[in-house]
């Protein structure tokens, strides 16, 4: 299995690794930087380089239940044992971690279920089980003041265990634990919102920046989406 570095620590741009498989346009490595899509959070892109070769890295994914990152068609393919230099899009995947952490902010505004949601570079959207008209005025200021407020962010893992020892976790939580994997990464920001979740997020809500909210569409008539941009 690939060691995912950017569970342990999302700011790592590059690292070394060594080729465990490549084959097609797939290359496996021992450990990596690139976050696969999931969550609703886009896979990183980026660079692959080693030893007399370069490669752009278009897409990374789970496929077999491992990493791959998937190499621009018709790149060269650096071989199993090889030795290369991982390197991720860091604006992008920087933007990614802002509007992740926006989005858990603006679930803790909007104290919904969540039915859906999307993030990307430009536009992230979360969907709510609402009937209520939203007050775009009132939660972009909420939203503002939790970004000034600067709140630490952390991930931990707790066994299942642990959590069923500590009811008063599962009590605070925004979001359900899935059960049967054994550990279960939690995001915690600071006072504001406790969560399961595998996602690349910020230290500090500080660093979300300028947000606002944009369009709020009715999606049926329990179902509100909520669009969020970054003002930079
Ligand atoms: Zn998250």
């Amino acid at each position: 299995m690939t060691r995912e570095l950017f569970r342990e620590d999302s700011y790592l741009k590059t690292c070394t690794a060594n080729v465990t498989e490549s084959t097609g346009n797939l290359v496996r490595t021992d450990q990596t930087v690139f976050y696969p899509l999931g969550g609703g959070q886009p896979a990183d892109t980026g660079q692959i380089s080693w030893d007399g070769g370069r490669a752009n890295v278009i897409d990374t994914r789970y496929v077999d239940g491992d990493i791959a990152h998937v190499l621009e068609e018709g790149s060269p393919l650096p071989q199993t044992g090889d030795k290369v230099d991982l390197s991720i899009d860091w604006d992008r995947r920087y933007r990614h971690m802002r509007m992740h952490t926006a989005m858990h902010l603006l679930g803790s505004v909007l104290r919904y279920g969540v039915t859906g949601g999307n993030i990307s570079a430009e536009k992230s959207r979360l969907d709510f089980d609402m009937e209520d008209t939203v007050d775009k005025e009132a939660v972009g200021a909420a939203l503002t003041e939790l970004v000034a407020a600067d709140r630490p962010v952390s991930c931990r893992w707790i066994t299942e265990e642990e959590l069923d020892e500590n009811p008063e976790l599962v009590r605070t939580m925004s979001v359900q634990p899935p059960r049967g994997k054994g550990a279960i990464r939690l995001l915690e920001i600071e006072n504001v919102d406790l969560q399961p979740c595998g996602g690349t997020h910020l230290r500090s809500t500080g660093e979300v920046g300028a947000v606002r909210i944009g369009k709020v569409e009715k999606k049926g008539r329990q179902n509100r989406r909520v669009n969020i941009h970054l003002d930079d």
